[in-house]
């Protein structure tokens, strides 16, 4: 006979989203059961993980070999690329997501950028007649927005005359942190052709913060911070566990039960043996990110519903959207040292928001602060170089190399779409998701000027050396397959990311999201979630 399990509230994932629904929560008096598809990590362990990869993969920027990923729950990789998810279309290279499945989810190896969303970014159709509006307003959504920036320790510029910052009714919870070196010559650079560079909000301490130190600016937050300092979901999770969450780890959720209402009765997981136990509760929050969400509410499919949980509309695995972006990597004429301070601290904002947003997409420009060193090492020894030369060559490259990008906002396209693999299977048997995906011409129409940006921001660096990506790249920010709206007929969940179909199913991700605006999505994602929490509640306690 299986096993049996139960709690008021199930959640699927222990990401940054189910970290925050939990402890919510069980800070509200209700039992909550958190599960969990991937294993725990120990902080000291995936430093060293790091410390010991090889110099190729640091070179190429793959983050998740330090998190190595289970056959259970299996996550994307890149070198070697494990077709983690399978993507095909015209676009399949913006498509190859970084994800990290264990307790604490991606944010473990997040940049921990957190902007606000601009009010037009959440009523795009209503304003310049293009894709889709939340289901939800900049106003409604305020409040969420500064209780996640609380709970997760955002610094940010409370200068109001910046260029297209949101509004907001409270100061950031930090003051920024001084830029790096290379950040404070690039918004002097870029400054002589009328570009703004600003302040980033982060999710990292420019202060001591909720019993975690100060950031100390080395740089090594994508894979990991060593002390800390910068927020992830693994502070979410460790919070709702000491106010008596139950988090089971290599829990691999694969099915939900409905009542004669279509209400979740309860969901099945596997261990990695495959021994199947029951969980029975009476809400369910499905926080298993962008992909995953979609993934299992199509795998779960049952006899009453038989294209999927959550799917009479048809909008599940739907709309996928990132934001496509643009790479331009060169050595600059004189040195400009990144790697001083966090990984991204500035971003040029004037192409946010305005009128052209009718006609195409929206852009962010900004430079990465991420160190050369690695890939100054490598690419000094693929020269052949030994000895006084090979130290000279990798000083100047450490030194002089830029990595500067284009990111679009995309529409959502019901066409860009999330299956299940019909080819490949993780070891319990059950099939990888399959994205086809297209940036479209929206995006299309914009790339040209795009390119005309990074070229002008090289020229004013005195740029040699300087390569772009062809195609464009994705950028980890994962939206829409569980769209919100007002109507079922074309949404999954409405403004409290309850499902249509399922009175007690929640979504907790970033699939909610019906338009991708130009920034990091994670706030957001953070914000709707707590706006879950609030209808929960609501249910729960207040009935
Ligand atoms: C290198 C990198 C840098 C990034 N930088 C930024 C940034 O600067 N700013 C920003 O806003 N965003 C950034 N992101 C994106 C950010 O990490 C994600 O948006 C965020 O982690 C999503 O949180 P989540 O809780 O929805 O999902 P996740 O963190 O992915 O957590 C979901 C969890 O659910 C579990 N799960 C899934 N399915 C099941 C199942 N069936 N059963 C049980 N458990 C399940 C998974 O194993 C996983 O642990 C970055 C991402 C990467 C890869
Ligand atoms: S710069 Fe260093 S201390 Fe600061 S958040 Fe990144 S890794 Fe942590």
């Amino acid at each position: 006979m299986s096993k049996e399990l139960s709690a008021d509230v199930v959640i699927i994932g222990a990401g940054i989203c189910g970290g925050f629904v939990a402890k919510e929560l069980a800070e509200a008096g209700l039992s909550v059961l958190v599960l969990e598809a991937g294993p725990r990590w120990e902080r000291a362990q995936v430093v060293e993980n790091w410390r010991n990869m090889p110099p190729i993969n640091k070179s190429e920027s793959d983050y998740a070999t330090p998190y190595p990923a289970s056959p259970w729950a299996v996550h994307p990789q890149l070198h070697p690329y494990n077709e983690y998810p399978q993507v095909d279309g015209p676009d399949a290279s913006a498509y190859r997501q970084g994800v990290v499945r264990g307790v604490g989810g991606t944010t473990w190896h997040w940049a921990a950028s957190t902007w606000r969303f601009l009010p037009h970014d959440l009523q795009l159709h209503t304003t310049y007649g293009v894709g889709r509006d939340w289901a939800v307003t900049y106003d409604e959504l305020e409040d969420y927005y500064y209780r996640a920036e609380v709970a997760m320790g955002v610094n940010g510029p409370n200068d109001t005359t910046l260029k297209y910052v949101a509004p907001r009714k409270q100061p950031f919870p930090m003051e920024p942190m001084p830029y790096g070196p290379a950040d404070r010559l690039f918004t002097e650079v870029v400054a002589r052709a009328g570009y703004e560079n600003t302040p980033v909000p982060q999710a990292r301490n420019s202060r001591p913060y909720d019993g975690r130190p100060q950031c100390c600016g080395n740089n090594n937050c994508m894979p990991i911070c060593p002390i800390g300092a910068m927020f992830n979901g693994i502070l979410a999770i460790t919070k709702a566990e000491q106010l008596g969450a139950k988090v089971i780890t290599n829990a691999v959720v694969y099915s939900m039960e409905t009542n004669s209402s279509n209400e979740i009765v309860a969901v099945n997981f596997y261990d990695p043996d495959k021994n199947s136990t029951r969980v029975t509760g009476k809400t369910f929050v499905l926080a298993g990110n962008g992909i995953e969400s979609p993934k299992l509410l199509l795998l779960a499919a049952n006899d009453q519903n038989p294209d999927g949980i959550a799917n009479s509309s048809g909008h599940v695995g739907r709309n996928m959207m990132d934001h496509p972006g643009i790479l331009m990597s060169f050595q600059a004429a004189e040195p400009v040292w990144t790697g001083g301070g966090s990984v991204q601290m500035s971003s040029i904002t004037n192409f946010r928001d305005g009128d052209f947003r009718r006609d195409h997409s929206a852009i962010q420009i900004g430079m990465n602060n991420t160190s050369q060193n690695h890939k100054a090492g490598v690419k000094a020894l693929q020269m052949g170089l030994v000895g006084k030369k090979l130290d000279a060559e990798i000083r100047r490259r450490a030194a002089c190399g830029m990595d500067i990008y284009v990111n679009h906002d995309i529409l959502a396209n019901p066409d860009n779409r999330l299956r299940l693999s019909t080819t490949k299977k993780d070891g319990l048997g059950i099939p990888f998701p399959h994205i086809t995906y297209d940036v479209g011409d929206y995006v299309r129409r914009a790339e040209p000027s795009s390119r005309k940006h990074l070229q002008q921001i090289a020229e004013l660096f005195g740029a040699t050396e300087i390569e772009s990506t062809p195609y464009f790249n994705p950028n980890n920010h994962i939206m829409g397959g569980t769209i919100m709206g007002h109507d079922p007929k074309d949404s999954v969940v409405d403004g409290w990311m309850r499902t249509h179909d399922h009175r007690n199913l929640f979504i907790a991700s970033g699939g909610a999201m019906a338009s991708a605006g130009t920034v990091n999505s994670t706030l957001s994602m953070v914000a709707l979630s707590l706006r879950a929490v609030d209808a929960i509640k609501k249910d729960m306690l207040h009935a």
